[in-house]
């Protein structure tokens, strides 16, 4: 078989859409699982759409992501250009070979003729398809559309390809994950493969890039099924080799309408601004229409493209679950090493003043926090009471339990005793576990009821990380001046 070489095009209208990333993804692992190439393309030829920022957020989430490309912009490779906005003179010389052999032809009608088709078909309830006025223009007729100061667009002839190529109108091709497909091109019209401005369309610069660029593959959506059909005329009609397709399922929303920005997170650089960590957006895309053989679903790529098998990927819709994916992130949070996860965790920090702590305190903070996260910005809102003298107490922490006359009573023993209390770790530890039990001795009083009137008027909350390790990155002087100040605020 000759070289395995797939690409990505995405057009940069929007940042890197997770769904993209998605394709992306089956891309590369077929390129790593069959020793290929997997190429990133630009398709930029819609310009009042693109811009640099989505450009750059589309190589940034890509990199970021893992899935560095073998041949495109910034890399460069043998059959660049890799930007369509770059290739606009490679285009038209495949136009004029189609107008030379019939395959394609001018058409002067202008938008609100084409318009008044539209609508007549409307009329009839029928699906609109293009009336081919212009396929049989005299050079005469040409010329007058032309004096009058028309200018030609260009539309591919379906039924003259069809015809040259198949025995009925009925395309059919195979499809890597679908299966058989097939359609009746009477019904796809003779489409515009170069604007009258003179600029490609996408189905026909898709193709030329494709041929050009050797695409062995192609893996994309199936939003595009009705476009391959075209192409693979557009393939016939010059002669160039048909690749093979394969056409994912679609990706939706847990209510099953398409994911939208609604639903939550949308494009791959917000998801992680929200605090997800690229290694888990990667491992479940993949399990987005792929399932690994050994059930096991968290997985680096490098495991998973060992494992992978483009004819398993399900034809089917797949489901974005956020729940799951939250679950997959805090897993992926609970196995990054503390300094990285330290590190990672400093951009939802920017509201406290980290200078506050030495860095065994920050440390230490990190270590007692990190289990319940499931994303790096749940940190923001976990750890305010680690920072500044006073805290700030939740309404119900201070009628529920500082009120209390228990609490009360046992945060008045706490800061006569603690005051004496060599505050390391585990003499805190000590102390605490004798604090309570004595408590419960004398008083009949729950442990965890002890604990909450020192948790409450340490942190402001009643739930929350390790007492003993909060004490002691707050040290004895924070500690009790909260304490006490619990004592004095209590109605
Ligand atoms: N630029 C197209 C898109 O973003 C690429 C489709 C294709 O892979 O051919 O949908």
């Amino acid at each position: 078989m000759s070289e395995v070489r797939v690409r990505i095009a995405p057009s940069p209208s929007g940042n890197l859409h997770i769904g993209t990333a998605r394709t992306a993804l089956f891309n590369y692992l077929f390129a790593k699982k069959n020793n290929g190439k997997f190429i990133l393309r630009i398709e930029d030829t819609d310009a009042e759409r693109t811009s640099q920022e989505y450009i750059d957020n589309i190589f940034d989430s890509l990199k970021a992501l893992g899935l560095n490309w073998d041949e495109g912009p910034d890399v460069g490779g043998p059959y660049g250009p890799y930007t369509q906005s770059e290739r606009f003179d490679i285009y038209p010389k495949y136009v004029q070979k189609l107008l030379d052999s019939g395959f394609a032809y001018e058409c002067f009608c202008t938008p609100e003729e084409l318009e008044q088709e539209k609508e007549e078909a409307t009329k009839a309830k029928k699906p609109y398809v293009y009336s081919k006025k212009c396929e049989n223009l005299t050079e005469e007729e040409k010329a007058k559309l032309r004096a009058e100061g028309r200018k030609p667009a260009i539309r591919f002839n379906i039924a003259k390809a069809q015809k040259a190529f198949h025995d009925s109108s009925i395309l059919k091709f195979n499809d890597m994950v679908k299966g058989e497909l097939h359609m009746d091109t009477n019904l796809l019209g003779d489409f515009v493969i170069q604007k009258s401005n003179g600029t490609p369309t996408y189905n026909f610069a898709v193709v030329i890039d494709d041929a050009l660029m050797k695409i062995s593959h192609v893996i994309r959506g199936e939003d595009h099924i009705s476009n391959t059909y075209k192409q693979i005329l557009i393939f016939e009609a010059l002669g160039f080799e048909v690749p093979q397709f394969g056409h994912l399922g679609m990706i939706l929303a847990p209510d099953r309408s398409k994911l939208s920005k609604r639903h939550g997170a949308t494009a791959v650089s917000d998801f992680v601004k929200e605090g997800y960590l690229t290694e888990a957006l990667i491992n479940f895309v993949a399990l987005l229409g792929w399932s690994p053989s050994d059930g096991e679903e968290i997985k680096s790529v490098d495991e998973i493209a060992k494992d992978f098998r483009i004819h398993e990927i399900s034809s089917s819709n797949s489901i974005f679950e956020y729940d799951k994916l939250k679950w997959m992130n805090g897993h992926y949070i609970k196995m990054l090493p503390i300094e990285k996860l330290k590190e990672m965790l400093k951009p939802y920090l920017t509201k406290y003043n980290l200078n506050e702590l030495t860095d065994a305190q920050y440390t230490k903070m990190v270590e007692i926090t990190r289990e319940p996260l499931t994303l790096l910005s749940d940190i923001t809102d976990a750890v305010p009471y680690f920072f500044g003298k006073d805290v700030e107490i939740e309404p119900e922490t201070q009628t529920g339990t500082l009120d209390t006359e228990t609490a009360q009573n046992v945060l008045k023993d706490f800061v006569e005793k603690a005051k004496d209390w060599d505050w390391t770790e585990e003499n805190l530890h000590e102390k605490l576990a004798d604090f309570r039990a004595e408590w419960k001795e004398k008083g009949g009083i729950k442990p965890k009821v002890t604990m909450w009137a020192i948790r409450a008027a340490v942190t402001g909350r009643t739930c929350g990380a390790d007492m003993v390790g909060i004490l002691d990155i707050l040290g004895k002087d924070t500690s009790l001046y909260r304490a006490n100040k619990a004592i004095k605020a209590a109605v």
